[in-house]
Order: C-alpha cells, then sequence, then structure tokens
C-alpha cells in the first residue's frame, strides 16, 4: 500500500522545527513520495534545499495567483530561470491558476500570469498544477483555447459543483482532492459520485486544509490517510484499491521515475 501526496508545501517554515519527523511520520503512514507545487522567487531555495535532501520529494515551478502583485513580471523570469536550470528534476508547473477570493484587483495580472505558465507547461511537456478559487469561469475561459493541445494538469483541492467537475474531466485534466472532502458541511462526496476515480488525485495542500478530526490545526502528510479513507467510503472501494488506483493516476500525469 503506497500512497503519494501530489500537493504539500513542507518547504514552509511552519515545518522548521520538526520536518524529519513529519516526514518519517508521513512515510509509516504509507506516503511515499511528495510532490511540492511552488509558491514565489522567494520559496524557491527552501523548496530546492529539501529535494536535494530528500529522494522522495519532488519539485514543481510556478506563481502562485495570490503571490501576482506588480513585481509579477519579475518574479515569472526568476521561477522560469529555475525552470530552465533544473527542468531534469521539475515534475509539474504550479501552483497557478487565479484566486479572486482574496484580491480581485489583480485579476487582469493574474491572466497574464496563469498564461504564460500554460506555456512553460506546454514548452516542457509538463502538468499544470491549478488554483482556483472564486474564478472558476475565468479559469475555464483562459484555458479553452488549449483543448487538444496536449496539455494536461489538475485543479487542486477541488471543492466546486457537478458542472465545474463534469468540465474538469471532459477537458482531460485531475481533481485533487484534499482534506475538505471530511468536512461534515461539504457537497463535494455527492459530486465525486459523478467523477470517474481514475480522474482523482490524493493531496494534502498541507500545512493548509487539515482533514476531519484534525481541522484548525497543522496538516501534514501523514493525514493523508482520513481523506483516502473518506475517498474509500464515497467510491465502495477497500483503503488499498483506494490508494493503488489514485497511485495509478499520479503515475499517468506525473513524469518521475516511478517504481
Ligand atoms: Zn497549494
Amino acid at each position: 500500500m503506497k500512497l503519494v501526496d501530489t500537493h504539500c508545501h513542507i518547504y514552509l517554515n511552519d515545518f522548521n522545527q520538526d520536518l524529519d519527523e513529519v516526514l518519517s511520520k508521513a512515510r509509516t503512514a504509507g506516503v511515499e513520495k511528495f510532490f511540492l507545487p511552488n509558491i514565489d522567487a522567494t520559496t524557491l531555495e527552501p523548496l530546492h534545499r529539501l529535494v536535494i535532501d530528500h529522494m522522495d520529494v519532488y519539485p514543481m515551478a510556478g506563481l502562485h495567483p495570490s503571490s501576482v502583485k506588480e513585481d509579477y513580471q519579475i518574479q515569472l523570469a526568476k521561477i522560469y530561470s529555475y525552470l530552465k536550470a533544473n527542468s531534469d528534476k521539475i515534475i509539474a508547473i504550479g501552483e497557478t491558476g487565479i484566486d479572486l477570493y482574496w484580491d480581485t484587483s489583480t485579476l487582469e495580472v493574474q491572466i497574464a500570469s496563469f498564461k504564460e505558465q500554460i506555456r512553460w507547461a506546454l514548452e516542457f511537456d509538463l502538468p499544470l498544477v491549478i488554483h482556483s478559487r472564486n474564478a472558476f469561469n475565468e479559469i475555464a475561459e483562459v484555458l479553452n483555447p488549449f483543448r487538444n493541445t496536449g496539455l494536461k494538469g489538475v485543479f487542486h483541492c477541488f471543492t466546486g459543483d457537478k458542472e465545474q467537475a463534469a468540465w474538469i474531466v471532459d477537458f482531460g485534466f485531475y481533481l485533487g482532492i484534499g482534506g475538505v472532502v471530511t468536512y461534515k458541511k461539504t457537497t463535494l462526496p455527492d459530486v465525486l459520485k459523478h467523477v470517474p476515480l481514475e480522474r482523482i488525485l490524493t493531496e494534502t495542500d498541507a500545512p493548509y486544509l487539515s482533514p476531519m478530526p484534525h481541522r484548525g490545526k497543522r496538516n501534514e502528510p501523514a493525514l493523508m490517510v482520513e481523506t483516502v479513507k473518506k475517498l474509500s467510503e464515497i467510491y465502495s472501494k477497500t483503503f488499498s484499491e483506494l490508494a493503488s488506483i489514485t497511485w495509478n493516476n499520479a503515475k499517468n500525469l506525473f513524469p518521475i521515475a516511478w517504481r
């Protein structure tokens, strides 16, 4: 039984004190691979350090939509040179996308930044890791011209409705499912009844969005088992069947040396 956390920010300061313990707890829980989405130019270095130190940690390169400000072109240039210099290691472009929850005033530059990162995904033939918050229609509008271009990717931490899920599946993308699926009031379990399990990826988004019963505390990759348990209920599979199918899904999307 092996699991992959396809989205965790374990290079952030939240893990400064106990990262080794966090990783070993996760490995004991069955998490064998950790995929790290980048946030901005300042996080490249701590992210890269982790990748050097750990065989099972894999880097992405991207600029988070909430970090897209006036200087976004400088940020993108720095991240692009990291991508170029490390293209043998980088497994995805992200996280990118559009976030209109925190800031609507930057929509125009968020779109420009997103489009630039789509070009990187195509140039390097890498999957795109999309952050979508209060911005599904805006994102769909940007993505639509890229149908049948070979563009692939995942809507990370998907929490949308049935129509949005159907759009993503039809486009050929995956849905990243995290701790939100365990929350009492979420409609996500009903939505997922219409999504084929072959399109689901498991993730934590650690240190954010802890699953029940740890909601409100720091999230970490070991807690992904709560999400996998919930998903196995939703899809009427055993824990290990769910683990093996989602492992294969990640294998289909992310270009790493799988074993
Ligand atoms: Zn994230």
